[in-house]
């Protein structure tokens, strides 16, 4: 882990955490943004969050707009139009049931449609400076299986793993550090592992073929 935070630093935050940064860990954008991210590349997020922010930056103002204009303002991101239906439903709850702001608590988060773990653990890490929380995406799942840490199917297990497996002073930049080095080296197909500052503590599970550069 030291050396990853090391190695990061010469690599672009991925998206949400940028957006975190820019918005001073405002929890509405960081519950959106996480929200539209899943399955999309950080560009198309980036982009996406910063239409829809710049005509709405509350959950009232944005309950306010149209399903359709939500669609609209996040496209290409994937599955746009059940992202934008979940938006939309989440918003409203925020504003009946909760005046407005986002809920700081795993329970809370995991009533709103569309917030599953990963996201609910984000807004927590992020947003709440909770150091009790582990997020993992794809990317956390699968790198934390080449190295060996764990021995999972889904990320959800995987979540449940690395609070026995890993140091609980890392749990809040484990997502930080392996998305960026997800996105970077150990990449889903042709990691490349000449490359990684890692190479020597990694067994390289499930790795068949690596990229040559
Ligand atoms: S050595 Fe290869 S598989 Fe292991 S973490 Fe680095 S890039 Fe990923």
């Amino acid at each position: 882990m030291r050396a990853l935070a090391r190695a990061i630093d010469n690599h672009d935050l991925p998206a949400v955490e940028k957006i975190a940064e820019e918005s001073q860990e405002d929890p509405f954008e960081v519950l959106i943004s996480t929200m539209l991210s899943a399955q999309t590349r950080d560009p198309v997020t980036a982009a996406a969050s910063a239409r829809l922010f710049r005509v709405a930056r509350t959950p009232r103002t944005m309950a306010k707009l149209t399903t359709k204009r939500i669609e609209k303002l996040i496209y290409p991101v994937s599955f746009y139009r059940h992202k934008a239906k979940h938006v939309k439903a989440t918003c409203r709850i925020l504003v009946e049931r909760y005046r407005g702001r986002v809920p700081g608590t795993m329970e809370e988060l995991l009533t709103l449609p569309g917030v599953g773990r990963k996201t609910a653990n984000l807004v927590l890490i992020l947003s709440f400076r909770s150091l009790k929380n582990i997020c993992v995406d794809t990317h956390v799942h699968r790198i934390s299986n080449r190295l060996g840490w764990v021995r999972t199917r889904t990320p959800d297990e995987t979540e449940q793993a690395l609070y026995k497996a890993t140091d609980d002073r890392w749990w809040p930049y484990i997502n930080l550090y392996l998305v960026t080095w997800g996105q970077n080296v150990c990449r889903p197909l042709y990691p490349r592992c000449g490359a990684c500052v890692i190479r020597e503590h990694c067994p390289r599970i499930g790795v068949e073929r690596t990229s040559a550069r």
